[in-house]
């Protein structure tokens, strides 16, 4: 396409986008929460939004079937980020990756004792790195999704998941023990469209650079 193609995930991270994509002009026409369209055009006749599963983004970027995508640090951890340039944290999205057991369960001490601890979680790199320069020995379960059912049911002893509220760990009985890092969403761009497309996508850059600057974007 010779116009710019960005591509989002529903949910948090489109409706947190969609402020900065008005400070740099563009509006989607419709919500991905009530359509199932999965092309959406835009006020704009070059710009078009995709709509892909959060852990995809850097994927279609980093093929370039979109120009440019919002993705969690979380997920361009486990990506890996390559074919991907990452100029802005768009400061949105923002949560905590930590480790979380169950209330009553002695972390410390498992940790201290250098018990192998069975830990599930989506982000298997993150996680392994985080044990290993803690000396940590770990045997980790790969989930797709709803880690807080894991150690309430036997599967692994402690979890590596995302919190903000903390809501979701209360509701489960479960602590977090540990951060491991904060998260944002970062903004992604296709290294060869950069090149090839510099004058459509960097104004783009900069009004989102604008936009972050100016604190609009923080909820
Ligand atoms: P799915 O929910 O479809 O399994 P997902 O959990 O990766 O996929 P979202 O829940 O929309 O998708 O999360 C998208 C991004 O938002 C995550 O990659 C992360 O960076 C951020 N995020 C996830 N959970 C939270 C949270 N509780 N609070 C704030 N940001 C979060
Ligand atoms: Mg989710």
């Amino acid at each position: 396409m010779d116009g710019i193609t960005i591509a989002l995930s529903k949910g948090r991270i489109f409706e947190e986008t969609l402020p900065l994509l008005a400070a740099a002009g563009i509006i989607p026409s419709g919500n991905p929460e009530t359509s199932r369209k999965l092309i959406l055009d835009t006020n704009r006749p070059d710009v078009r939004v995709v709509i892909v599963r959060a852990s995809d983004t850097p994927t279609y970027v980093q093929y370039g079937a979109a120009d440019l995508g919002i993705a969690g640090k979380d997920v361009l951890l486990e990506h890996g980020g390559l074919g991907l340039y990452q100029p802005l944290d768009l400061n949105i999205a923002k949560c905590r990756m930590c480790v979380a057991v169950p209330a009553g369960f002695d972390y410390a001490q498992a940790v201290q004792r250098g018990a192998r601890l069975r830990v599930a979680t989506k982000y298997i790199h993150t996680a392994r790195e985080h044990f290993a320069a803690k000396g940590v020995h770990v045997d980790l379960i790969k989930l797709y999704g709803s880690m807080e059912l894991a150690p309430l049911v036997g599967l692994a002893d402690a979890i590596v998941d995302l919190v903000s509220s903390g809501g979701t760990l209360k509701a489960n009985k479960l602590v977090a023990v540990e951060e491991i890092m904060q998260i944002s969403a970062r903004l992604i761009v296709n290294q060869a469209a950069l090149k090839i497309k510099r004058e459509l996508l960097q104004p783009l850059i900069d009004a989102f650079a604008g936009a972050v600057r100016s604190g609009g974007a923080t909820p």
